[in-house]
């Protein structure tokens, strides 16, 4: 495949070198990296996680779900 090739070209010239803070410590890490050799924290960048994609209101809506049960339940006690 010729894209393998494309791709090293792009990683090279690009000046950033595809360096990245890490969320817990604020170390430098390569992209590349699946754990910070800093605090050994495990990197997970972008849309990789099933959660980390995820917009703050749907975890807000998430737990308002299971209070409004929680309520519910406590509220249908006879
Ligand atoms: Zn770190």
């Amino acid at each position: 495949m010729a894209n393998d090739n494309d791709y090293y070209d792009d990683y090279d010239e690009d000046d950033s070198n595809d360096v990245r803070p890490c969320p817990a410590c604020g170390a430098e890490i390569y992209e590349d990296s699946l754990r910070c050799p800093a605090c050994g924290n495990y990197i997970t960048f972008g849309s990789l996680g099933p959660w980390s994609g995820r917009p703050l209101w749907w975890i807000v809506l998430g737990v308002l779900g299971v209070a409004a049960l929680i309520a519910a339940l406590l509220a249908w006690t006879p």
